[in-house]
């Protein structure tokens, strides 16, 4: 048969990250710094609470929106840090991770050629995932000059009829960058003036190493035209267990729900119950983790300014995204070189949209020795360009 993978399908590009993992696989002896992954297995204690009810014979599907145990955690936990209420019945979805719940908001908001505006550099499936949902991503550069933060008044002349939401992530993958409240602030009353929808993907909340985090959602107000995704990946190491949610109006989460009620039915019952032991009982081993993942933050920043590849310090997450522009090589040539030459693997910008060139995005939560290990072989590449 002639055409018989769709269109949208053809023309989406690979992703840029497993892209340049195709070239490290069968190789030996690699450091890699590239997938975004903590080093850590998820907590003992949370394994068991998996562990003991699969062993109690609880292996069924659960409602659609998820355990309504699970929800009640989570609205009691957005409110304690929000002090917004979320109806645990209406308003909170539980999905197969972020990733799920990113694919359904898209579906359930976009009409054909409505337009998503996506700050750039930005995790790899926000243009995808707008695309697949046949709105048009519309990307916002921001620059290591701005410490890769939306400049609002940029964004407010980005902003059009056909503008249907605005995508934020912070602690950013791959700059690290983050807002404070009064730059919250500035977004909030832009996207007020223009009436757009705020999808908000806070995966990295709990890893903002030097302040508090602030979520976008604040009060009442905000939360009427907020998407707020979160999960467990991240911060509690469970990455494996595909779970995340979405806490939104109920308008969106019903709409969010007929979609996933069909193409998903549930998440996983034993990755949920694991979540519940997290929101109860996970945090102080998901701040020690933090506290490692800080010690290398500002392990990786002295090092790579050392070797004069200009890093600012990431105010979360775990990705550094120094600067190779004085190289005058472009980032997948660098990491191609990098790679074959000293078996390091890190990231190019330009994956994460066209003005992460003349970047590359290193993530740090991998062992001390090997971060150490990866700039001694890094200084050493670096004296043969
Ligand atoms: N959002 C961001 C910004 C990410 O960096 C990632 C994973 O790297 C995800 C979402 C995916 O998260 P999950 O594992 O919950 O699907």
């Amino acid at each position: 048969m002639k055409n018989r993978i769709a269109k949208a399908i053809t023309q989406m590009p690979p992703s840029g990250i497993r892209e340049f993992f195709d070239l490290v696989l069968g190789m030996k002896d690699v450091i890699s710094l590239g997938v975004g992954e903590p080093d850590f297995s998820t907590p003992w204690n949370i394994c068991e609470s998996a562990i003991y009810s699969i062993e109690q014979g609880i292996t069924s599907y659960t409602s659609n929106s998820g355990m309504l145990e699970l929800r009640k955690l989570i609205s009691a936990d957005i409110y304690k840090r929000t002090g917004v209420r979320y109806d645990p019945a209406t308003e909170i979805l539980i999905t197969v991770g972020v990733s799920e719940a990113l694919d359904l908001v898209m579906r359930t908001i976009l009409e054909p050629g409505e337009k998503v505006i996506i700050p750039a550099p930005c995790y790899v499936s926000y243009g995808p995932m707008t695309s697949l949902a046949g709105g048009q991503p519309v990307y916002l550069p921001t620059t290591k000059e701005e410490a890769f933060k939306i400049n609002p008044e940029k964004l407010d002349r980005l902003i059009d009829k056909k503008t249907k939401a605005l995508l934020l992530n912070f602690p950013s993958n791959p700059t690290g960058a983050s807002y404070t409240e009064a730059e919250l602030k500035q977004i909030r009353q832009v996207a007020e003036k223009h009436d757009v929808l705020v999808i908000t993907d806070e995966i990295y909340d709990i890893l903002t190493y030097d302040t508090d985090h602030h979520c976008f959602v604040n009060n009442k107000k905000t939360k009427e035209y907020s998407v707020y995704l979160n999960g467990f990946s991240k911060a509690h190491a469970m990455t494996g267990w595909r779970i995340g949610y979405a806490a939104a109006p109920a308008d969106i989460i019903g709409g969010m729900t007929k979609i996933h009620q069909y193409s998903i039915l549930c998440a996983p019952i034993a990755a949920q119950i694991a979540a519940c032991e997290a929101l109860k009982h996970g945090m102080e081993a998901a701040n020690e983790m933090k506290k490692d993942y800080n010690r290398r933050r500002k392990l990786i920043v002295a090092e790579l300014n050392r070797l004069g590849l200009e890093c600012h310090m990431p105010e979360g997450s775990f990705y550094v995204f120094p600067s190779i522009k004085h190289l005058g090589i472009d980032s997948v040539e660098f990491c191609t070189k990098l790679l074959k030459q000293e078996n390091v693997a890190v990231i190019p910008g330009s994956a994460f949209g066209e003005c992460g060139n003349g970047h590359v995005r290193m993530c740090y939560a991998i062992d001390t020795q090997d971060i150490k290990e990866a700039i001694k072989r890094i200084e050493r590449f670096l004296t043969t360009l």
